[in-house]
């Protein structure tokens, strides 16, 4: 079984949509990740940190979804990493309200042993300096390292962010970022000037919109599955992410044409994520449930008009 290692927050969102408004809630990267993740055979470790205020049956639902957590350091006297924020009327967009680092300030990370030689590595939105340390920590090279990021540490730390972007495989970023990162309007010449900074293969979130893979000259885009019930957009990308790793680590074939399929994965799980607030609808879904939603996918994109 290939090993996976997932860095991220672990983390208490405060969220406000047009359909209402949480108190803190389980939330952050690696949270998001791992409960994508944990629908493929992998052994996946998390690698985060919380404080003394985090509950205890928020770790032990991560470790029921089969994560190792080992590597999520508790620092007793401190306080969680905190986040709040407000979706605009049309839901792909929002202002992040707080961001409160708290324990995340000094976080050292470790990568338990038995996780150093793990096929798969994914770099969730952290301090881009975290980052770099988890991938140095990695006993042999990973197959793959992929990395997600956001605006904020764009605007804080965004020559160590470049640093580590030379040193990663996959890149997903959303539409925004991207151009943040690039300067550049058209998301194909973004993809480009990323392809430049180092990542073989860019995948470009658009949130309801779907997303883009790009590898050199070659593009796949996937359209997001139109939803009845949009509650909470929260951790879509996160959990994009990790379904297109924990699918990449199960099948251990990191070509461009799986990755295709990788895609398709990450945008399915990601579809239940914006289904109800926080993690609350990734905590239940059934095989079922994703295979039904696989199928919906192939009806959605299928046609058969022939080419001459
Ligand atoms: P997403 O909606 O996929 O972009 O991810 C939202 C998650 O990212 C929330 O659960 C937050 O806890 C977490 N988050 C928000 N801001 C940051 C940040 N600056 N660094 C790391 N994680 C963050």
């Amino acid at each position: 079984m290939s090993k996976l290692v997932i860095v991220g927050t672990v983390a208490f969102d405060a969220i406000e949509t047009p359909f209402g408004k949480t108190d803190k809630i389980l939330g952050g990267a690696a949270t998001f990740i791992g409960l994508a993740a944990s629908h493929f055979d992998v052994d996946a470790a998390a690698v985060s940190v919380v404080g003394g205020d985090f509950p205890q049956e928020y770790l032990d639902l991560l470790v029921n979804k089969n994560i190792n957590i080992e590597g999520v350091e508790i620092v007793k006297d401190g306080k969680t990493f905190f986040w709040s924020g407000k979706y605009h009327n049309d839901m792909n967009s929002r202002d992040t309200l707080v961001t409160e680092l708290n324990v995340l300030e000094h976080f050292n990370p470790v990568v338990p042993e038995a996780y150093q030689d793990a096929e798969v590595v994914m770099l969730g939105n952290l301090h881009p300096l975290t980052q770099q340390s988890v991938l140095d920590q990695m006993a042999k090279k990973p197959k793959l390292a992929i990395l997600d990021t956001m605006n904020f540490w764009m605007d804080i730390a965004l020559d160590d962010l470049h640093a580590v972007i030379k040193n990663i495989d996959v890149i997903t970023i959303n539409d925004e970022e991207a151009r943040q990162l690039t300067g550049e309007y058209s998301l194909v010449v973004a993809a480009r000037k990323i392809h430049e900074m180092g990542p073989q293969y860019v995948v470009i979130k658009k949130g309801e919109h779907g997303a883009l893979l790009f590898h050199n000259d070659h593009m796949f885009y996937a359209p997001a599955l139109p939803l009845e019930e949009v509650f909470d957009p929260t951790g879509a990308g996160d959990t994009f992410a990790g379904g297109f790793a924990g699918y990449l680590a199960k099948t251990e074939d990191y070509s461009f044409e799986n990755m295709k399929n990788a895609v398709i994965y990450g945008s399915t799980l990601a579809s239940f994520c914006v289904e109800k607030f926080g993690t609350e609808r990734m905590q239940n879904i059934s095989k079922d449930d994703v295979e039904y939603r696989l199928k919906e996918f192939k009806r959605l994109t299928q046609f058969n008009i022939e080419l001459s």
